[in-house]
């Protein structure tokens, strides 16, 4: 039709050159104080990703972070709940908005959708799911996580020994695939064959690899596999040459919104389609308490709270103390009540990790923390020693309820000896330092913390 592309092609120039319009046809400029979220170059309708650091974009760190921008300006009180944009009409790329506003194509995506009615201090209620991570948080008992790679080839035996050194220490194990878009075995397969040998696993979903329809499907298989943890991502951006198309049909709030929706009310959102035998997955979500300022990632986690989150897993602490102040904020909004809050502890044990360290998204590590594992002679036993430090200094901080080992390395040993710290079955002062003396390694590493 001449006259509607004429429309939309005069639209997307004078939207292009004002708002930097990505022609979205279903313009939500008016929610996100003038800011296209589709500029984000996920194209995100909730934001940010967990990349954001500083202000600045995971994917072009040179600009703003698109999210953080619409954040600053859409926040009405410090720490008010953000509006729960849905996810983007495909059919609409590329036509006009003001058309479709008129003739209300654009009437189910444009206007936020209403948050799902959920109880207030959810962290109380009574069970909800199979999973046995629900039922060991329920109970109050502090819980250990850590996470295992899916395998990179069609061989489950590496994957397998690794389990071997971390089965009896920990409550359930995250299983990452396709890092950086490097190609694995799914999640679903690995956590499935996790789960016949014993584990309680948790199945990570990014809304970069899935489409709307592949991640339901995800949830029933995760379902028929018995396993029953998810945790909903966005996924970095995509390494490799040629750069591969990424999915984002949908942003992370989206995924939690939809199933926590089939698992309230047996059907799917975006469908209508009414499920008898619907998955009931302990929803998991991620978030980065290091974003500035810091209402940005108190008014992100109330969102994925109010979404349908179960569980949060936070982005690796290097710095207790701003950590701890972020805690505060969230004890103080009650967010604790609703979603259990894991810390994620980094422990850096190999070389190649160390270096790589600085380029980790939405990562940001104190120089002299850097420093102090550059400087070590035994870089094992001082990431070793950083990590039983941290942990107890966050087990201390109300609001925590666990924590969630993130191993730079390949070595799974050294988590059961980092996790020991919890039980006192290993003393630090053990550890060998960078002068290979027995005082504790940690002595200085974490000075920036006192
Ligand atoms: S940091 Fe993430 S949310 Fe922010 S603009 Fe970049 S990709 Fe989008």
């Amino acid at each position: 039709m001449p006259f509607e592309k004429t429309i939309a092609r005069a639209e997307a120039f004078l939207k292009g050159m004002m708002f930097d319009c990505h022609t979205c046809g279903q313009c939500v400029l008016s929610q996100t104080g003038m800011v296209c979220p589709m500029s984000c170059p996920k194209g995100l309708r909730n934001g940010p990703c967990g990349g954001t650091l500083d202000g600045k974009c995971e994917v072009y760190p040179s600009k703003s972070c698109v999210w953080v921008r619409i954040h600053n300006r859409t926040s009405h009180e410090p720490y008010d709940l953000p509006k729960l944009i849905a996810s983007a009409d495909a059919s609409l790329y590329r036509t006009s908005s003001y058309l479709n506003l008129l003739n209300g194509k654009d009437s189910q995506t444009r206007k936020p959708l209403d948050y799902l009615d959920l109880p207030k201090q959810r962290t109380r209620q009574p069970i909800q799911t199979q999973s046995k991570l629900e039922q060991k948080l329920k109970s109050g008992q502090f819980v250990k996580l850590c996470e295992l790679r899916s395998p990179r080839e069609a061989n489950f035996e590496h994957f397998e020994e690794q389990w071997e050194l971390i089965r009896e220490h920990f409550d359930a194990v995250n299983i990452t695939a396709y890092l950086n878009g490097k190609p694995s075995l799914s999640s679903p397969l690995a956590a499935r064959r996790l789960r016949e040998l014993g584990a309680d696993p948790i199945c990570q979903t990014t809304c970069r690899d899935y489409t709307k329809t592949s991640f339901v499907a995800e949830l029933i298989e995760n379902q028929m596999n018995d396993v029953h943890n998810v945790l909903c991502l966005t996924g970095d951006s995509y390494a490799g040459t040629p750069k591969i198309k990424q999915v984002f049909d949908m942003d992370s709030s989206w995924m939690l919104y939809e199933a926590r929706h089939i698992r309230e009310h047996r059907q799917i959102a975006f469908t209508g389609q009414v499920m008898k035998n619907p998955p009931k997955p302990f929803l998991g979500a991620v978030i980065n308490p290091f974003t500035t300022p810091m209402n940005v990632p108190i008014r992100r986690l109330k969102q994925k709270a109010a979404a349908g989150a179960d569980f949060i897993q936070t982005q690796m602490v290097f710095e207790v103390e701003p950590f701890r102040r972020f805690m505060e904020l969230v004890c103080q909004e009650k967010i604790d009540e609703d979603v259990f809050i894991l810390a994620g502890v980094p422990v850096i044990i190999s070389p190649g990790a160390l270096k790589m360290l600085p380029h980790v998204p939405g990562v940001g590590v104190p120089p002299d923390v850097l420093e102090r594992l550059q400087n070590a002679k035994d870089l094992r036993a001082e990431g070793l020693a950083l990590a039983c430090q941290t942990i107890r200094e966050i087990r201390q901080i109300p609001g925590i309820s666990g924590v969630h080992l993130m191993l730079m390395g390949s070595d799974h040993s050294v988590l059961k000896d980092v996790i020991g710290v919890l039980d006192e079955e290993i003393e630090p002062s053990t550890f060998q330092n960078v002068a290979g003396d027995t005082q504790p390694a940690t002595q200085g590493v974490l000075s920036h913390v006192d």
